[in-house]
């Protein structure tokens, strides 16, 4: 079979409708959402493109399965996750091109995608028999107090197209565990993913209206009636700022818990004393995962003055040998941008650093062909005052600051509304330790360039969110506490 044939093959596989309640069903109104390929500018297929009364069809099925859900076996409710897991990494290379094709990173990097989106429902799947209450004597040694974990209940889950498998499995695992029913609004861009996991967990045996999967080229349509409801009791967001805080708003009205995974702006720490090789591998991992298009990539790279130079030309060294091209080619190593849009505000972003004194090391233009491509880009002596620094990239561009004092480096770090991730290098243990502990962000890589891990507690603090998804704590987001008092006992 040729790759082409292949192509052809993994995307028809995919369900193309909206599924509601454990069927599969064209939407309401009939419309159809296109899905692009990112690297060629061409439409890969159509999906159902669902809208309110969808969203409400959806609502329904979450409601009613609610109860006997919550009632489940823990340890049923983990096997199906395992079993998901399991069909995952089976299928790994099929999905991988999947994703591939609708979002654009390299097929290795795809497959390294669902690995760590199947770890999410392996994680989770352990979780679940793990949820534990409390039983202790009131201090005045005159009642018992009982403490039970209840699930939250019927939960709204919106997605991102940059990790589109991921980040529906770092939802969906914690919410199967704590035993709630949910609706997913997977990103437009990248409905495929979301709808190919829906079968996956139906094949593994998630009973109908558990989950509901809903594309929709109107996100505020399908989602706002059902957050203004009052029957979903919990949103769980993981996208840019601006979006999350209006999520926020509407979540206020019915008071609804709510977990934000949001924008980030992550500084990278080079100090004299790192070892410099690995800085410069860390800074490949922290920039160009994903193509540079992660809520943890390195945005800023401040590196003291006396490697400063050395470093930047190590990194362009690396940069500049990536071969830029089409995920499914052999050997390609970064591949386009999600979207014509997302392009320009990256040269955007790189014409205003130059006007204002940055130097172009390596790459700084747009790369050949019909995709979205854009080339490996190091950027020397940018001042502080660009757009770069206060704003999320999201795109293969590394900006080098230099600095003289960890003082200096440290204020610059904290400069920023955004507060998700911080990388530090150095070999100093007691600096290591004190800049850490400065750094006004969720998550620190102190000597590594990647942070995720399904069994850490992932999250940012400052306009970077609200909660954490992952580790012990990931399922705490979709369970509510309830305490009985006993008396007379
Ligand atoms: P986005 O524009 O905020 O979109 C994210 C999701 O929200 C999409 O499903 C989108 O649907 C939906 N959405 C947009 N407007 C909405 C509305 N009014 N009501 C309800 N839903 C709405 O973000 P993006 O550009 O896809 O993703 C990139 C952002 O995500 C970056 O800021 C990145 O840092 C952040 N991110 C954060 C994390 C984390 O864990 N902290 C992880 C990954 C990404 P449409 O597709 O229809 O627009």
């Amino acid at each position: 079979m040729t790759l082409a044939e292949r192509e052809t093959q993994v995307v028809e596989r995919v369900p193309k409708q909206l599924f509601i309640g454990g069927t599969w069903r064209d939407a309401k109104s009939g419309a159809a959402l296109k899905v692009e390929d990112p690297s060629t500018a061409s439409v890969l297929c159509e999906v159902a493109d669902a809208g309110t009364e969808d969203a409400f069809a959806a609502l329904e099925t979450a409601v009613a399965a609610q109860p006997s859900w919550a009632k489940h076996a823990p340890r049923e409710r983990g096997e199906i996750l395992r079993r998901a897991y399991e069909l995952l990494m089976q299928r790994q290379d099929e999905l991988a091109l999947l994703m591939t094709l609708e979002m654009g990173k390299p097929h290795a990097e795809a497959k390294g995608e669902i690995a760590y989106a199947a770890d999410f429902l392996r994680w989770f799947s352990e979780e679940a028999v793990r949820i534990e209450g409390g039983y202790s004597v009131a201090p005045n040694g005159q009642a018992r107090f009982l403490i039970m974990r209840q699930p939250v209940g019927p939960s709204m889950l919106i997605t991102p197209w940059n990790f589109p498998m991921a980040m529906g499995t770092r939802k969906i695992g914690p919410a199967v565990a704590a035993g709630c029913t949910m609706i997913l609004k997977p990103a437009q861009q990248t409905p495929l993913c979301a709808l190919a996991l829906a079968e996956i967990l139906r094949e593994a045996g998630l009973p109908d209206g558990v989950l509901s999967v809903l594309p929709t080229s109107d996100a505020g349509g399908v989602t706002e009636p059902l957050l203004r409801d009052g029957r979903i009791r919990k949103v769980s967001f993981t996208g840019s700022t601006p979006v999350g805080r209006k999520l926020l708003e509407q979540s206020s009205e019915q008071v609804l818990r709510t977990s934000m995974e949001l924008g980030g702006n992550a500084p990278f720490l080079v100090f004299d004393d790192a070892d410099i090789d690995a800085a410069v591998d860390g800074a490949m991992q922290a920039k160009m995962r994903n193509i540079g298009e992660a809520c943890t990539a390195a945005n800023r790279l401040y590196v003291q003055s006396g490697i400063a130079t050395e470093f930047a030309r190590r990194l362009s060294e690396r940069m500049g040998a990536l071969r830029l091209g089409r995920g499914t080619e052999e050997g390609s190593e970064v591949g386009p941008l999600i979207d014509a849009k997302a392009r320009e505000k990256v040269q955007s972003l790189v014409d205003d650093a130059v006007s204002r004194g940055a130097r172009v090391l390596v790459g700084g233009s747009a790369g050949d062909g019909d995709g979205y491509f854009y080339r490996p880009t190091v950027l020397a002596d940018v001042p502080q005052s660009s757009d770069l620094s206060t704003t999320e990239i999201f795109g293969p561009v590394a900006p080098i600051i230099p600095f003289d004092t960890e003082e200096e480096a440290l204020t610059a770090a904290n400069d920023t509304e955004f507060g998700l991730v911080s990388y530090v290098y150095t070999q100093d243990l007691n600096r290591a330790l004190r800049v850490s502990e400065e750094l006004e962000t969720g998550m620190v890589g102190l000597n590594q360039g990647v942070v995720s891990n399904p069994a850490a507690p992932f999250g940012g603090v400052k306009h970077s969110g609200l909660g954490r998804e992952g580790g012990r704590v990931g399922i705490e987001e979709f369970l509510e506490t309830k305490y009985i008092g006993v008396g007379g006992v």
